[in-house]
């Protein structure tokens, strides 16, 4: 059976939960099981929620269906509750392109996960448009990233239980302003600018879909930027829910993203910028792809 796929979409009568359905259709499940209203909904109804969702996607029932393209797609979590975390430097290849920008040729495994936010009014849906920034960053760059939703609270999570807290996983892109990250020494502001981290399209429940090791990629107009495995973090999952949580209460439908691989494109030789009309498609295997345009 095909992985659920859990979307949030809106359309005149607002925003809700839905599942995405095969041939363009979407189960509306404000109307299909009214508790399941929206996201965070969604992830507090537990295994019993997702159970009964599984059942109606399997057998949707007629009244509770709707065309994809009658409603608008919004990220999966449209509006976090509070920043979205991230994790810097988490692929080596990565670091080491980032050290040679820098002139640096004997690259550190990173001893601690670098954890910086993005603020959480950031997010924006897929598809939706990114600014290009002009006048602010002369050096926007993209990020293609694993997303981990926490499904339940929790701190001091060990390791080893530290994937019964995720409630699923998404696409992220962690649209950066280059120069403003590395002027202002802590990454917020280079990593906060309006409009900066689309998220989705859709979330699969982690009980579906190991995400340890994962296709991930991202193309710039067509053209291959990005390609890695999820299996290449240098801290994987488990290891950044520990520490992240380590005397830091996690709470369900915190989003968690987990690094990028290398690729980008202030490490291009010569560097490259995106600019307005690049069109980003990013995918990871098992998720989808998430597809945004630069726009002035
Ligand atoms: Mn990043």
């Amino acid at each position: 059976m095909a992985a659920l796929n859990l979307i949030t979409f809106a359309d005149a009568a607002g925003s809700r939960a839905g599942v995405l359905l095969s041939g363009g259709r979407v189960l509306d499940l404000a109307v299909a099981m009214p508790p399941a209203r929206d996201m965070l909904a969604v992830i507090d109804g537990g295994a019993a929620m997702l159970a009964a969702i599984r059942a109606l996607a399997a057998n949707p029932p007629a009244n509770a269906l709707l065309a994809l393209a009658s409603v608008a797609l919004q990220a999966p979590i449209p509006k976090p509750r509070r920043n979205v975390f991230c994790v810097g430097r988490n692929y080596m290849d990565h670091v080491a392109e980032g050290d040679r920008t820098r002139g640096i040729t004997q690259s550190e495994v990173p001893k601690y996960p670098q954890f910086f936010t993005k603020a959480a009014d950031c997010v924006i849906a897929p598809g939706a448009k990114v600014p290009t920034h002009d006048g602010v960053t002369k050096w926007l760059d993209y990020e293609v990233e694993l997303v981990a939703i926490i499904g339940t609270a929790g701190r001091d999570i060990p390791k080893e239980k530290a994937l019964e807290h995720v409630f699923g996983w998404t696409i992220g892109n962690d649209v950066t302003g280059r120069d403003l990250q590395r002027r202002h020494g802590q990454w917020f502001k280079g990593k906060s600018l309006d409009r900066s981290c689309p998220l989705g399209p859709v979330i699969v429940p982690a009980d579906e879909l190991d995400a340890a090791d994962l296709a991930i990629g991202l193309k710039l107009n067509g053209e291959q930027r990005q390609s890695s495995r999820t299996s290449k973090m240098i801290f994987d999952v488990p290891e950044i829910i520990h520490q992240l949580s380590s005397g830091f209460t996690l709470l369900p439908g915190d989003v968690i993203m987990t690094g990028t691989p290398e690729g980008v494109g202030y490490a291009m030789q010569p560097p490259q910028t995106l600019k307005a009309g690049d069109i980003m498609e990013l995918t990871i295997e098992g998720i989808g792809t998430l597809t945004n345009t630069v726009s002035d």
